[in-house]
């Protein structure tokens, strides 16, 4: 069965829905009931207080497709876009909930039932794993559902122990994975080579059973609750017969603007996936109320917008080009986000001003890394003043370089651009120290035009974001 992905998502809402769960609409990618958290990551964020009990809701079943975004904090995927299949900065989770009501065995089956017969996709195909003490769900997925014991793993905690923080409500996890076949790299789950993409992981169901204490004990929870979690992105590669997520509707329409956008022929190059993921994010984080900046959220955003450039400018763009793939995502999603569409020209504005700004400094930038690199032996390190002095003097963070040097087979000192930067730090505290004597006198005339100091100590904010 072949679906777009629009149809997909509008298909999995009604199954649950007609399974008496209540539709509810994506959430912000800013999320409004936390604090410590980056951006929202998962369909259960926007839930979180009602599985913890302090907010109430009139349902206890819920579906939604919640918009998510994984670049810095605790999942970050930035790192894996054109090089896995799988992995997006922002995707969309399709999820079904239970807050008290049902648990695993309807989880299981309202799952299962939804690919097999829903979806019609062949059972024997689908691979699951249960963590390595849940005896029940394990039983369930052999004897109610009939998968067979050699397509079962049983997965340690890391993978499939699922927890809130380090205290409050936990539970397994049964991850279910779709077998892309022969030709594709790849392990089961549980093997080695499990992050090949032939086996990729599509649906995660997470039973929330316990209540973690703050001396580590667990105690049941009174009304266990569910959780789920399905890639719409990973789902459609499966109902469209690719083996990538890149070569999905959504994902096919963006990478040929994309690719027209900076003028090149090569649909396959690996710089078109990174600039149709990017674009994604980067718009909905702007409808999400970010804008570029020094730190924070801010921050994450204009390091991905700046990747984004430098992918274009690899391909060959020489003028602004990443502001113009928002009207193709607006015709694309707008109408399943219709905050995406009101938003298209405050978005296309923000980011024409961060490309314009970057492009300044890009090329002199790239040339000096150039030049460095040119110095390096094979699979050498870089310098992490060097890095440092890109950071400083043209803007490019920290990953950047290290993606640009990655490509190529180099390594970057991170300790040594850590110290530089700890270095410039302490500079800089010893100036406002200085400064301070002066600051009444001259007050109005002071630092305007000066960003150095204000992004160092950003970066440290930015590094206690990241470690949390
Ligand atoms: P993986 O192991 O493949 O990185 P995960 O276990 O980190 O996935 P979960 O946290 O379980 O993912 O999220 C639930 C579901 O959301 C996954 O089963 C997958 O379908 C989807 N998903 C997770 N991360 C991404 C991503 N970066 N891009 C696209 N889809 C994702
Ligand atoms: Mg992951
Ligand atoms: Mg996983
Ligand atoms: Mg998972």
């Amino acid at each position: 069965m072949s679906m777009t992905s629009a149809e997909i998502r509008t298909a999995f809402l009604n199954f649950f829905a007609e399974r008496g769960h209540q539709v509810v609409q994506s959430s912000s990618l800013i999320p409004g009931n936390d604090a410590t958290l980056l951006f929202t990551n998962a369909g259960m964020v926007p839930f979180k207080d009602v599985f913890l009990g302090s907010d109430k809701r009139d349902y206890t079943r819920a579906t939604s497709s919640q918009r998510c975004v994984r670049a810095g904090g605790k999942h970050n995927d930035l790192e894996n876009v054109g090089y896995t299949a799988r992995h997006h900065t922002f995707f969309e989770m399709l999820g079904n909930f239970s807050f008290g009501d049902y648990f695993k065995r309807e989880a299981i089956q309202y799952a299962w039932s939804f690919l097999t017969e829903e979806l019609q996709l062949p059972k024997e195909k689908l691979w699951v794993t249960v963590f390595e003490e849940d005896d029940e769900a394990y039983d369930i997925w052999a004897d109610e559902i009939g998968v067979p014991h050699d397509r079962i793993s049983r997965i340690g905690a890391k993978d499939n122990f699922w927890q809130m923080g380090d205290t409050g409500p936990c539970g397994p996890c049964s991850e279910i994975f779709y077998d892309h076949g022969e030709d594709v790299w790849g392990g089961p789950p549980g093997t080695p080579e499990e992050d090949g993409d032939r086996y990729i992981e599509i649906w995660n169901l997470v039973f929330m059973q316990f209540n973690r204490q703050a001396d580590g004990s667990m105690e049941p929870l009174p009304k266990p609750s569910v959780d789920t979690g399905m890639g719409l992105e990973r789902i459609a590669a499966v109902l469209q017969n690719v083996h990538s997520n890149y070569e999905t509707d959504t994902f096919v329409a963006l990478i040929k603007a994309a690719a027209a956008a900076v003028g090149t022929d090569d649909l396959n190059a690996q710089s078109l996936r990174v600039i149709a993921d990017h674009i994604r994010s980067c718009s909905f984080l702007i409808a999400d109320g970010v804008l570029p900046s020094n730190e924070g959220r801010g921050y994450v955003l204009r390091r991905i917008i700046r990747r984004a450039v430098r992918h274009g400018s690899k391909l060959g763009a020489s003028e602004p080009f990443f502001h113009t793939l928002v009207a193709e995502l607006v015709r694309l999603m707008g109408e399943a986000f219709p905050e995406l569409a009101a938003a298209q020209k405050q978005i296309e504005k923000a980011l024409l001003q961060e490309e314009q700004q970057f492009a300044r400094t890009l090329q002199r930038g790239m040339s000096l890394l150039e030049d460095e690199v040119a110095q390096l032996p094979e699979a050498g390190v870089l310098a992490g003043d060097v890095a440092f002095k890109l950071y400083d003097t043209y803007g490019f963070p920290y990953d950047l370089t290290a993606d640009i040097l990655r490509e190529r087979g180099f390594g970057l000192d991170e300790a040594g651009f850590e110290q530089a930067m700890a270095e410039q730090r302490a500079r800089a505290q010893q100036a406002s120290q200085f400064g301070a004597d002066y600051n009444e006198r001259l007050q109005s005339e002071v630092v305007s035009d000066f960003e150095g100091y204000s992004a160092y100590e950003s970066e440290a904010k930015i590094v206690e974001i990241f470690a949390n």
